[in-house]
């Protein structure tokens, strides 16, 4: 973002507008965080923004400052249609095709409300009238950061925002461990902390709500567990009868996958977990070093993300997804056992 695009956003934003903000389908705490953070920032200009997000998000996001005024569109299509409508300006923070905003994708297309990107994927589609993507960033919560900075109003950062930014930087960077993480992220993180985010608090909230079944499913998901050792691969797979038994909700399964990364040795782990009602598999896919799961989610399973984590999904069932999975690993065998 240059410095024409800050001047215009600032006198586009020295009125009080109709603005909606999106983040992508199924939320995640950076997702939900960064389009927090901004809510709470433009509403003390007086401007009349919503957010809306394509639809519910787990739990454990649930007590963020004003989290409870977020529309979700599966749930009230019609309302969101007249606020995307009616809109001025949108922001769209955590993703960067608007395909990964499900079925908003049509209503947002048509809408004539200028468009401001705030992301840090890869590869971003060119539908934003004012783009700021940066694949370098730990988190959009970061890069919301450098915007209020960049509008020259860390001072209006309130405790609210702070805490809700911290939110998304510590879900997004693994608790500050990712190779994300850099000097400038601490940096922010101390801003933070300054103007009132509540750290331990934080960490509670997100990370020490499990339910008992919630440990029993992982249970199940580590002894389900398989090791490739020739790709330097492991994989965990969930049928919707396991999920079931275990008693799933929204969530519950977030940050298995990070379990077969842990193993010693191993580079690059997946988990393909059984959807029923969105008849697909669903795929997340982690990796370490320069190994690239969002060009390997975008080649075969129909996803994408960062390099070393991506989502994606699978039409087949599980046993063929598994089949398909392990059939294209020797493609990649010079990033994941070279000789
Ligand atoms: P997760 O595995 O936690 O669902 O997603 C990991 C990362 O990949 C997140 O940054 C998420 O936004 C991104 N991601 C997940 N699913 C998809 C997808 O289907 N397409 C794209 N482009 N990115 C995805
Ligand atoms: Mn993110």
């Amino acid at each position: 973002m240059n410095t024409n695009d800050i001047n215009s956003l600032k006198a586009l934003l020295s009125s009080p507008k109709a603005i909606v903000i999106i983040p992508h389908k199924n939320p995640d705490g950076d997702a939900i965080g960064s389009t927090l953070g901004l809510y709470h920032y433009l509403k003390q200009y007086n401007h009349n923004a919503t957010i809306i997000a394509p639809n519910d998000y787990p739990d454990f996001l649930k007590w963020m400052p004003e989290e409870s005024s977020i529309l979700k569109y599966d749930a009230q299509k019609e309302n969101c249609d007249t606020l995307i409508d009616n809109a001025e300006l949108i922001f769209t923070l955590d993703f960067n095709a608007l395909g990964r905003i499900g079925h908003m994708e049509t209503s947002v297309t048509n809408s004539s409300a200028i468009k401001i990107m705030i992301d840090h994927h890869q590869q971003p589609d060119d539908y934003a009238t004012y783009m700021y993507s940066d694949v370098s960033m730990s988190s959009t919560c970061e890069m919301v950061y450098n915007f209020i900075e960049m509008l020259d109003d860390v001072d209006k950062i309130t405790s609210n925002i702070a805490t809700c930014l911290y939110t998304g930087i510590m879900t997004d960077t693994g608790s500050f461990r990712f190779p994300s993480t850099t000097s400038a992220t601490h940096t922010i993180i101390g801003q933070l902390i300054e103007k009132g985010a509540n750290n331990s608090e934080i960490h509670n909230n997100i990370y020490d709500t499990n339910s008992y079944a919630r440990l029993q499913l992982l249970g199940r998901a580590l002894s389900n567990l398989k090791v490739i050792p020739e790709y330097r691969t492991a994989y965990i797979t969930l049928t919707q009868e396991e999920l079931n038994s275990f008693d799933f909700k929204k969530g519950d399964t977030e940050g298995f996958v990070n379990y077969g990364l842990s193993l010693k040795g191993i580079i690059f782990a997946a988990i393909f977990i059984e959807s029923h009602q969105d008849e697909i598999i669903k795929i997340s896919l982690r990796s370490k070093g320069d190994f690239s799961v969002n060009e390997l989610s975008r080649a075969h399973f129909h996803g994408g993300g960062h390099t070393n984590a991506a989502g994606g999904k699978s039409d087949l069932n599980l046993k063929e997804t598994i089949e398909k999975f392990i059939s294209i690993l020797p493609n990649y065998k010079q990033d994941l056992n070279p000789e």
